[in-house]
Protein backbone atom coordinates (compact mmCIF):
# COMPACT_ATOMS: atom_id res chain seq x y z
CA UNK A 1 0.00 0.00 0.00
CA UNK A 2 1.26 3.50 -0.63
CA UNK A 3 -0.03 6.67 0.95
CA UNK A 4 -2.48 9.08 -0.37
CA UNK A 5 -2.30 12.90 -0.31
CA UNK A 6 -4.62 14.62 2.41
CA UNK A 7 -8.57 15.50 1.05
CA UNK A 8 -9.55 19.11 1.74
CA UNK A 9 -11.51 19.08 4.88
CA UNK A 10 -14.95 21.51 2.35
CA UNK A 11 -16.10 18.43 1.37
CA UNK A 12 -19.18 16.68 2.88
CA UNK A 13 -21.02 13.38 3.50
CA UNK A 14 -24.38 12.49 3.20
CA UNK A 15 -25.51 8.61 3.67
CA UNK A 16 -21.82 7.96 3.22
CA UNK A 17 -21.66 9.94 -0.45
CA UNK A 18 -19.69 12.71 -1.27
CA UNK A 19 -21.23 16.32 -1.67
CA UNK A 20 -19.52 18.87 -3.72
CA UNK A 21 -21.31 22.16 -3.02
CA UNK A 22 -24.13 20.48 -1.46
CA UNK A 23 -24.72 17.85 -4.29
CA UNK A 24 -23.79 14.19 -4.21
CA UNK A 25 -21.14 13.36 -7.52
CA UNK A 26 -24.04 10.80 -8.17
CA UNK A 27 -26.45 13.92 -9.10
CA UNK A 28 -23.87 16.05 -10.21
CA UNK A 29 -22.94 13.80 -12.88
CA UNK A 30 -26.51 12.63 -14.00
CA UNK A 31 -27.01 16.88 -14.44
CA UNK A 32 -23.81 17.04 -16.52
CA UNK A 33 -24.83 13.61 -18.51
CA UNK A 34 -21.29 12.15 -18.40
CA UNK A 35 -18.35 10.84 -17.53
CA UNK A 36 -15.79 12.16 -16.79
CA UNK A 37 -16.51 15.41 -15.51
CA UNK A 38 -14.39 18.65 -13.86
CA UNK A 39 -16.57 19.90 -10.98
CA UNK A 40 -15.38 23.09 -9.11
CA UNK A 41 -17.12 24.28 -5.73
CA UNK A 42 -17.13 28.31 -6.06
CA UNK A 43 -17.89 28.64 -2.24
CA UNK A 44 -14.20 27.28 -1.42
CA UNK A 45 -12.67 29.89 -4.01
CA UNK A 46 -15.02 32.46 -2.18
CA UNK A 47 -13.74 31.35 1.03
CA UNK A 48 -10.31 31.73 -0.12
CA UNK A 49 -10.79 35.10 -1.59
CA UNK A 50 -11.88 36.33 1.99
CA UNK A 51 -9.15 34.61 3.59
CA UNK A 52 -6.63 36.34 1.48
CA UNK A 53 -8.58 39.82 2.15
CA UNK A 54 -8.02 39.45 5.83
CA UNK A 55 -4.66 38.16 5.79
CA UNK A 56 -3.26 41.04 2.98
CA UNK A 57 -5.65 43.77 3.70
CA UNK A 58 -2.90 46.40 2.25
CA UNK A 59 -2.07 43.85 -0.87
CA UNK A 60 -4.11 43.93 -4.19
CA UNK A 61 -5.05 40.09 -5.03
CA UNK A 62 -4.96 39.20 -8.88
CA UNK A 63 -5.52 36.08 -10.18
CA UNK A 64 -3.62 33.46 -12.37
CA UNK A 65 -5.76 32.65 -15.10
CA UNK A 66 -3.29 29.80 -16.22
CA UNK A 67 -4.49 27.75 -13.23
CA UNK A 68 -7.86 27.26 -14.52
CA UNK A 69 -9.23 29.09 -17.25
CA UNK A 70 -12.78 27.92 -17.52
CA UNK A 71 -15.02 30.68 -18.42
CA UNK A 72 -17.83 30.20 -15.99
CA UNK A 73 -15.36 30.21 -13.01
CA UNK A 74 -13.39 33.00 -14.40
CA UNK A 75 -16.17 34.78 -14.97
CA UNK A 76 -17.12 34.31 -10.55
CA UNK A 77 -14.00 35.13 -10.25
CA UNK A 78 -13.35 38.61 -11.70
CA UNK A 79 -15.73 40.87 -9.64
CA UNK A 80 -13.53 39.40 -6.58
CA UNK A 81 -10.17 40.18 -7.41
CA UNK A 82 -8.38 43.25 -8.54
CA UNK A 83 -6.87 42.12 -11.56
CA UNK A 84 -6.32 38.95 -13.50
CA UNK A 85 -2.47 37.89 -14.80
CA UNK A 86 -2.60 36.48 -18.17
CA UNK A 87 -0.05 34.34 -20.05
CA UNK A 88 -1.21 34.44 -23.91
CA UNK A 89 -3.66 36.57 -25.92
CA UNK A 90 -6.46 33.43 -25.49
CA UNK A 91 -6.25 33.51 -21.76
CA UNK A 92 -6.42 37.92 -22.21
CA UNK A 93 -9.71 37.29 -24.13
CA UNK A 94 -11.08 34.53 -21.57
CA UNK A 95 -10.92 37.27 -18.79
CA UNK A 96 -11.89 40.32 -20.98
CA UNK A 97 -14.60 38.10 -21.48
CA UNK A 98 -15.54 37.40 -18.13
CA UNK A 99 -15.82 41.21 -17.30
CA UNK A 100 -12.40 41.99 -16.51
CA UNK A 101 -11.26 45.48 -17.50
CA UNK A 102 -8.28 45.66 -19.56
CA UNK A 103 -6.96 48.20 -17.64
CA UNK A 104 -6.71 45.59 -14.85
CA UNK A 105 -4.82 42.93 -16.84
CA UNK A 106 -1.17 42.10 -17.11
CA UNK A 107 0.20 39.88 -19.65
CA UNK A 108 3.39 37.75 -18.55
CA UNK A 109 4.77 35.29 -20.69
CA UNK A 110 7.83 34.52 -23.07
CA UNK A 111 7.85 34.79 -26.27
CA UNK A 112 4.65 37.10 -26.84
CA UNK A 113 4.15 37.05 -30.50
CA UNK A 114 3.24 40.73 -32.24
CA UNK A 115 0.10 39.93 -32.71
CA UNK A 116 -0.38 39.68 -29.10
CA UNK A 117 1.42 42.90 -27.83
CA UNK A 118 -0.99 44.68 -30.27
CA UNK A 119 -3.71 43.66 -28.96
CA UNK A 120 -2.22 44.38 -25.18
CA UNK A 121 -1.10 47.73 -26.28
CA UNK A 122 -4.25 48.61 -28.63
CA UNK A 123 -6.78 47.27 -25.16
CA UNK A 124 -4.57 48.89 -22.82
CA UNK A 125 -3.52 45.65 -21.29
CA UNK A 126 -0.35 46.18 -19.02
CA UNK A 127 2.75 44.43 -20.38
CA UNK A 128 5.39 42.57 -18.14
CA UNK A 129 8.54 42.67 -20.79
CA UNK A 130 10.39 39.53 -20.82
CA UNK A 131 13.56 40.58 -22.96
CA UNK A 132 14.52 44.11 -24.81
CA UNK A 133 13.86 42.50 -27.85
CA UNK A 134 10.45 42.44 -26.85
CA UNK A 135 10.37 45.90 -25.21
CA UNK A 136 11.83 46.85 -28.55
CA UNK A 137 8.79 45.35 -30.54
CA UNK A 138 6.48 46.87 -28.19
CA UNK A 139 7.58 50.44 -28.52
CA UNK A 140 7.55 50.17 -32.35
CA UNK A 141 4.28 48.69 -32.51
CA UNK A 142 2.96 51.41 -30.30
CA UNK A 143 4.09 54.20 -32.48
CA UNK A 144 2.88 52.25 -35.17
CA UNK A 145 -0.90 52.42 -32.97
CA UNK A 146 0.31 55.75 -32.09
CA UNK A 147 -0.77 54.32 -28.70
CA UNK A 148 0.98 54.76 -25.26
CA UNK A 149 1.14 51.49 -23.71
CA UNK A 150 1.82 50.45 -20.21
CA UNK A 151 4.64 48.72 -19.72
CA UNK A 152 5.87 46.77 -16.64
CA UNK A 153 9.70 44.50 -16.35
CA UNK A 154 9.56 41.46 -14.87
CA UNK A 155 12.62 41.02 -13.09
CA UNK A 156 14.92 37.32 -13.16
CA UNK A 157 15.80 37.68 -9.94
CA UNK A 158 19.28 36.86 -8.32
CA UNK A 159 17.57 34.94 -5.88
CA UNK A 160 15.28 31.65 -6.10
CA UNK A 161 12.28 30.42 -3.85
CA UNK A 162 13.89 27.89 -2.07
CA UNK A 163 11.78 24.87 -1.80
CA UNK A 164 9.36 25.39 -4.52
CA UNK A 165 7.99 22.82 -7.05
CA UNK A 166 8.86 24.94 -9.71
CA UNK A 167 11.70 27.34 -10.12
CA UNK A 168 10.82 30.49 -12.31
CA UNK A 169 13.23 32.76 -11.22
CA UNK A 170 17.01 32.96 -10.38
CA UNK A 171 20.27 32.18 -12.46
CA UNK A 172 19.82 31.82 -16.28
CA UNK A 173 16.19 31.47 -16.96
CA UNK A 174 13.86 32.11 -20.10
CA UNK A 175 11.62 34.48 -18.11
CA UNK A 176 12.18 37.97 -17.30
CA UNK A 177 15.09 40.13 -17.33
CA UNK A 178 18.47 39.71 -15.45
CA UNK A 179 17.89 42.46 -12.32
CA UNK A 180 21.55 43.78 -13.13
CA UNK A 181 20.20 44.62 -17.28
CA UNK A 182 16.68 46.46 -15.31
CA UNK A 183 17.92 49.58 -14.61
CA UNK A 184 19.44 50.24 -18.29
CA UNK A 185 15.87 49.17 -20.16
CA UNK A 186 13.96 51.20 -17.38
CA UNK A 187 15.80 54.34 -18.42
CA UNK A 188 15.61 53.99 -21.96
CA UNK A 189 11.78 53.62 -21.34
CA UNK A 190 11.54 56.78 -19.45
CA UNK A 191 12.89 58.60 -22.26
CA UNK A 192 9.75 57.56 -24.39
CA UNK A 193 6.00 57.65 -23.96
CA UNK A 194 5.27 54.81 -22.08
CA UNK A 195 3.11 53.98 -18.77
CA UNK A 196 5.97 52.78 -16.41
CA UNK A 197 3.94 50.13 -14.56
CA UNK A 198 6.28 49.13 -12.71
CA UNK A 199 8.05 45.48 -11.67
CA UNK A 200 6.97 42.46 -11.95
CA UNK A 201 9.33 39.19 -9.91
CA UNK A 202 8.14 36.14 -9.76
CA UNK A 203 10.32 33.22 -7.82
CA UNK A 204 8.67 29.94 -8.07
CA UNK A 205 5.50 27.86 -8.04
CA UNK A 206 4.10 25.23 -5.25
CA UNK A 207 5.90 26.15 -2.64
CA UNK A 208 4.28 25.27 1.32
CA UNK A 209 7.71 26.92 3.06
CA UNK A 210 5.67 30.00 4.90
CA UNK A 211 9.65 30.95 5.38
CA UNK A 212 10.91 30.09 1.86
CA UNK A 213 8.03 32.88 0.80
CA UNK A 214 8.14 35.49 3.37
CA UNK A 215 12.74 34.89 2.66
CA UNK A 216 11.65 36.09 -1.43
CA UNK A 217 9.05 37.90 -0.63
CA UNK A 218 11.19 40.46 1.49
CA UNK A 219 13.95 40.00 -1.19
CA UNK A 220 11.94 41.34 -3.75
CA UNK A 221 10.95 44.25 -2.26
CA UNK A 222 14.28 45.53 -1.60
CA UNK A 223 15.70 44.54 -5.32
CA UNK A 224 12.29 46.51 -6.48
CA UNK A 225 13.34 48.84 -4.35
CA UNK A 226 17.48 48.72 -5.20
CA UNK A 227 16.01 48.84 -8.89
CA UNK A 228 13.74 52.02 -8.54
CA UNK A 229 16.58 53.97 -6.87
CA UNK A 230 19.40 53.26 -9.42
CA UNK A 231 17.03 54.56 -12.44
CA UNK A 232 15.30 57.35 -9.77
CA UNK A 233 11.93 56.07 -11.20
CA UNK A 234 8.77 55.02 -8.92
CA UNK A 235 7.20 51.68 -10.19
CA UNK A 236 3.60 52.26 -9.71
CA UNK A 237 3.25 48.75 -8.83
CA UNK A 238 5.15 45.95 -7.42
CA UNK A 239 3.95 42.72 -8.55
CA UNK A 240 5.22 39.81 -5.94
CA UNK A 241 3.99 36.97 -8.11
CA UNK A 242 1.92 33.80 -7.17
CA UNK A 243 3.07 30.13 -5.83
CA UNK A 244 1.70 29.77 -2.56
CA UNK A 245 1.33 25.86 -2.46
CA UNK A 246 -1.35 23.69 -1.55
CA UNK A 247 -0.82 20.12 0.21
CA UNK A 248 -0.98 17.56 -2.68
CA UNK A 249 0.44 14.71 -0.99
CA UNK A 250 1.33 12.46 2.22
CA UNK A 251 3.15 14.70 4.90
CA UNK A 252 2.56 17.75 2.36
CA UNK A 253 1.57 20.50 5.35
CA UNK A 254 -1.11 23.57 4.29
CA UNK A 255 0.69 26.72 3.76
CA UNK A 256 0.26 29.12 7.01
CA UNK A 257 -1.15 32.25 4.82
CA UNK A 258 -1.69 34.50 7.60
CA UNK A 259 2.10 34.17 8.52
CA UNK A 260 2.93 35.51 5.47
CA UNK A 261 0.47 38.26 5.61
CA UNK A 262 1.46 39.50 8.82
CA UNK A 263 5.26 39.66 7.45
CA UNK A 264 4.05 40.94 3.94
CA UNK A 265 1.45 43.92 5.87
CA UNK A 266 4.91 44.49 8.03
CA UNK A 267 7.24 44.81 4.86
CA UNK A 268 4.43 47.12 3.05
CA UNK A 269 4.32 49.76 6.25
CA UNK A 270 8.07 49.53 6.19
CA UNK A 271 8.71 50.07 2.71
CA UNK A 272 11.63 52.24 1.44
CA UNK A 273 10.96 55.44 0.70
CA UNK A 274 11.23 55.41 -3.38
CA UNK A 275 8.58 52.84 -2.91
CA UNK A 276 6.12 55.09 -1.13
CA UNK A 277 3.85 55.33 -3.92
CA UNK A 278 3.96 51.49 -5.04
CA UNK A 279 0.75 49.04 -4.91
CA UNK A 280 2.08 45.61 -3.90
CA UNK A 281 -0.03 43.16 -5.32
CA UNK A 282 0.27 39.44 -5.39
CA UNK A 283 -0.72 36.97 -8.49
CA UNK A 284 -1.82 34.08 -7.46
CA UNK A 285 -3.43 30.46 -9.53
CA UNK A 286 -2.81 27.34 -7.76
CA UNK A 287 -3.85 28.68 -4.08
CA UNK A 288 -7.02 29.70 -4.81
CA UNK A 289 -8.58 27.13 -6.69
CA UNK A 290 -6.65 24.39 -6.63
CA UNK A 291 -8.36 22.35 -3.84
CA UNK A 292 -12.06 23.37 -5.14
CA UNK A 293 -12.08 20.66 -7.95
CA UNK A 294 -12.86 17.36 -7.95
CA UNK A 295 -12.22 15.00 -11.55
CA UNK A 296 -15.18 12.39 -10.97
CA UNK A 297 -14.41 9.57 -13.49
CA UNK A 298 -16.79 5.94 -13.84
CA UNK A 299 -14.71 2.56 -13.14
CA UNK A 300 -15.09 0.56 -16.18
CA UNK A 301 -13.38 -2.68 -15.55
CA UNK A 302 -12.36 -3.94 -12.56
CA UNK A 303 -9.28 -7.08 -12.94
CA UNK A 304 -6.81 -8.79 -11.32
CA UNK A 305 -3.66 -8.92 -13.01
CA UNK A 306 0.15 -10.29 -11.15
CA UNK A 307 -1.78 -10.78 -7.68
CA UNK A 308 -2.87 -6.88 -7.72
CA UNK A 309 -6.44 -5.33 -7.64
CA UNK A 310 -6.76 -2.90 -10.84
CA UNK A 311 -9.76 -0.16 -11.12
CA UNK A 312 -9.77 0.75 -15.17
CA UNK A 313 -11.75 4.25 -15.14
CA UNK A 314 -12.88 5.98 -18.10
CA UNK A 315 -10.89 9.04 -17.36
CA UNK A 316 -7.19 9.66 -17.34
CA UNK A 317 -4.14 11.75 -17.85
CA UNK A 318 -5.97 13.48 -20.93
CA UNK A 319 -7.86 14.99 -18.47
CA UNK A 320 -5.79 15.19 -15.15
CA UNK A 321 -2.08 14.66 -16.14
CA UNK A 322 -0.79 16.25 -12.61
CA UNK A 323 -2.69 13.02 -10.88
CA UNK A 324 -0.91 10.94 -12.48
CA UNK A 325 2.63 12.36 -11.81
CA UNK A 326 3.85 13.82 -15.22
CA UNK A 327 3.17 17.32 -14.76
CA UNK A 328 6.67 19.12 -12.71
CA UNK A 329 6.93 16.28 -10.27
CA UNK A 330 9.81 14.21 -10.41
CA UNK A 331 8.60 10.90 -8.41
CA UNK A 332 4.71 10.00 -8.80
CA UNK A 333 3.00 10.17 -5.55
CA UNK A 334 -0.83 9.55 -5.04
CA UNK A 335 -3.33 12.50 -5.43
CA UNK A 336 -6.16 11.97 -2.59
CA UNK A 337 -8.81 9.86 -4.39
CA UNK A 338 -12.03 8.30 -3.16
CA UNK A 339 -15.12 6.10 -3.88
CA UNK A 340 -17.75 8.96 -3.86
CA UNK A 341 -20.70 6.78 -2.70
CA UNK A 342 -18.45 5.16 0.39
CA UNK A 343 -17.27 8.60 1.34
CA UNK A 344 -14.87 8.20 4.46
CA UNK A 345 -15.54 4.63 4.79
CA UNK A 346 -12.55 2.71 5.90
CA UNK A 347 -11.10 0.85 3.27
CA UNK A 348 -11.38 -2.97 2.13
CA UNK A 349 -8.28 -3.48 -0.53
CA UNK A 350 -5.85 -1.98 -2.18
CA UNK A 351 -6.13 -1.14 -5.60
CA UNK A 352 -3.89 0.29 -8.33
CA UNK A 353 -6.98 2.66 -10.51
CA UNK A 354 -5.28 3.11 -13.97
CA UNK A 355 -6.97 5.62 -16.84
CA UNK A 356 -8.57 4.52 -19.91
CA UNK A 357 -5.45 5.46 -22.25
CA UNK A 358 -3.21 2.95 -23.74
CA UNK A 359 0.17 3.99 -21.91
CA UNK A 360 1.86 2.50 -18.14
CA UNK A 361 1.95 6.52 -17.46
CA UNK A 362 -1.82 6.66 -16.95
CA UNK A 363 -2.17 5.87 -13.26
CA UNK A 364 -4.35 7.69 -10.80
CA UNK A 365 -3.95 5.94 -7.75
CA UNK A 366 -1.07 3.23 -6.99
CA UNK A 367 -1.87 0.63 -4.83
CA UNK A 368 -4.10 2.89 -2.33
CA UNK A 369 -6.17 1.32 0.00
CA UNK A 370 -10.06 2.17 -0.86
CA UNK A 371 -13.80 1.07 0.15
CA UNK A 372 -14.71 -1.47 -2.75
CA UNK A 373 -15.61 -0.43 -5.97
CA UNK A 374 -17.16 -2.32 -8.78
CA UNK A 375 -17.32 -1.23 -12.47
CA UNK A 376 -20.50 1.97 -12.52
CA UNK A 377 -19.23 3.42 -9.01
CA UNK A 378 -17.60 6.86 -9.51
CA UNK A 379 -14.31 7.88 -8.20
CA UNK A 380 -13.28 11.08 -7.09
CA UNK A 381 -9.65 12.59 -7.25
CA UNK A 382 -9.08 15.80 -5.40
CA UNK A 383 -7.05 18.32 -6.20
CA UNK A 384 -8.30 19.31 -10.19
CA UNK A 385 -9.17 22.52 -9.54
CA UNK A 386 -5.91 24.16 -10.92
CA UNK A 387 -3.44 23.15 -13.78
CA UNK A 388 -6.33 20.44 -14.38
CA UNK A 389 -8.40 20.22 -17.54
CA UNK A 390 -6.35 23.18 -19.04
CA UNK A 391 -2.71 21.62 -18.41
CA UNK A 392 -3.28 17.80 -19.77
CA UNK A 393 -3.33 16.54 -23.09
CA UNK A 394 -6.82 16.31 -23.92
CA UNK A 395 -5.99 15.27 -28.03
CA UNK A 396 -4.28 12.51 -26.94
CA UNK A 397 -6.36 8.81 -27.56
CA UNK A 398 -8.70 11.14 -28.87
CA UNK A 399 -10.94 10.39 -25.96
CA UNK A 400 -11.90 14.45 -26.22
CA UNK A 401 -12.23 16.97 -23.27
CA UNK A 402 -14.39 16.41 -20.39
CA UNK A 403 -17.02 18.77 -19.43
CA UNK A 404 -16.03 21.22 -16.32
CA UNK A 405 -19.37 22.49 -13.73
CA UNK A 406 -19.15 24.84 -10.94
CA UNK A 407 -21.38 24.86 -8.13
CA UNK A 408 -21.84 26.55 -4.80
CA UNK A 409 -22.99 29.44 -6.59
CA UNK A 410 -26.33 31.19 -6.24
C1 LIG B 1 1.80 30.53 -13.24
C2 LIG B 1 2.03 31.90 -12.81
C3 LIG B 1 1.46 32.39 -11.63
C4 LIG B 1 0.64 31.55 -10.71
O1 LIG B 1 1.36 30.61 -10.03
P1 LIG B 1 0.67 29.72 -8.89
O2 LIG B 1 1.77 28.86 -8.43
O3 LIG B 1 -0.46 28.97 -9.52
O4 LIG B 1 0.18 30.67 -7.84
C5 LIG B 1 1.70 33.69 -11.29
N1 LIG B 1 2.43 34.49 -12.08
C6 LIG B 1 3.00 34.07 -13.23
C7 LIG B 1 3.80 35.00 -14.04
C8 LIG B 1 2.82 32.77 -13.63
O5 LIG B 1 3.40 32.35 -14.75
Amino acid sequence: MKPMGPIPADFGVRDGALLIGGRTATALVRDAGETPLFVYDFAMIERRIARFRAAFPSIDLHYALKANPFAGLVHRIAPLVDGIDVASMGEARTAIGAGMAAYCLSFAGPGKRDAELEFAIAHGVTINLESVGEAQRALAIAARLGLRPRLAVRVNPDFELRGSGMRMGGGAKPFGIDAERVPELVRSLASEDVEFRGFHIFAGSQSLDPDAIIEAQAAMVALAARLAEQVGVAPSRLNLGGGFGIPYFADDVPLDVERIGAALEAQYRARPAVLANTGFCLELGRWLVGEAGVYLTRVVDRKESGGQTFLIVDGGLHHQLAASGNFGTVVRRNYPLAVAHRFGAEPDEVVTVCGCLCTPLDRLGDQVALPRAEAGDLIAIFLAGAYGASASPSAFLGHGPAPEMLVGTP
